[in-house]
């Protein structure tokens, strides 16, 4: 059977999205490091780095569309090697309770389980429960390879907006645009015929593959994204590094890094 996505209304995708990843939460780790040769962790050790979690003392953290934690686990790992500090948080919120329950398996193995530093929480990004995740709250708020799979980005970011601090740092990776022609056209056949057939053989799951993949197509470009961010009412890199970009692309667009500061 085919998702046939692109015939799927909007209302659906929620559901869909749901049953992508149920379905892959398994084997979610092993794909990653299979489809894109391990590269997903050097662009999240890159994406951590950025944010330097801990340089200027304790944050507190939110790591939305977190799946199983990959992104909350090094920010806990940089704030503790980096600056001694263990007072950093992360409270990991994902759509899809099996994702998360992959997480919260993998944090039993760390010094961070049941302790205050982590924490999971199923709740959609585009509408945070407003009793639960308050406003002004979060210095900084993460969402990795997890936006594009949203139906309303604008949505998301509006909440972003709301529960982070004056001051809180808003950070998006996520799969974008490659602009050299070459790079373009490897990186499509790699994807549209490769990516499927790796997921054929280790999960058994053509169609999920197939979506994801086709989600990033669908994802707009940077200078679209990046303008969507300040439209939300965040000041990007134009506004607060100087001209020049408001993002970072990595492998050439492969995937880019996006952030903005909320005023
Ligand atoms: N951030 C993790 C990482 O980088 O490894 C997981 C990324 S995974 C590709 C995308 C995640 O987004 C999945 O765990 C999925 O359940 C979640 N997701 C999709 N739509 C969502 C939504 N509307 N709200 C919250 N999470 C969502």
């Amino acid at each position: 059977a085919s998702f046939g996505f692109r015939t799927v209304p909007e209302d659906a995708k929620e559901t869909l999205v749901k049953d992508v990843f149920d379905s892959v939460a398994s084997k979610y780790d092993l794909m990653n490091d299979a489809t894109s040769f391990g590269v997903h962790r050097l662009w999240k050790d890159e994406f951590v780095d950025r944010l330097k979690p801990g340089r200027k003392g304790a944050l507190r953290c939110i790591d939305v569309a977190g799946g199983t934690g990959d992104i909350a686990l090094r920010i806990l790992d940089y704030a503790r090697e980096n600056y001694a500090d263990r007072e950093t948080s992360v409270e990991v919120v994902d759509i899809n309770g099996q994702m998360l329950k992959e997480g919260y398996t993998r944090f039993k193995k760390t010094m961070y389980h049941n302790t205050p530093q982590v924490s999971f929480h199923e709740a959609n990004a585009q509408a945070l429960p407003a009793e639960k995740f308050l406003d002004n709250t979060y210095d900084v708020y993460t969402i990795a390879f997890g936006i594009r799979n949203c139906t309303s980005i604008p949505s998301v970011l509006k909440e972003a907006y709301r529960v982070l601090k004056p001051g809180g740092t808003f950070a998006c990776l996520e799969f974008s645009k490659v602009e050299n022609p070459i790079l373009s056209t490897l990186y499509d056949q790699y994807s549209f015929s490769i990516i499927p057939l790796m997921g054929t053989v280790l999960t058994g799951d053509r169609e999920s593959y197939q979506y994801l993949v086709e989600s990033i197509r669908r994802f707009p470009p940077q200078p679209e994204f990046a303008q969507m961010i300040r439209d939300a009412g965040f000041a990007t890199g134009r506004d607060v590094e100087g001209p020049g970009g408001s993002w970072t692309d990595l492998w050439g667009g492969i995937a880019a890094i996006h952030t903005g500061v909320k005023v």
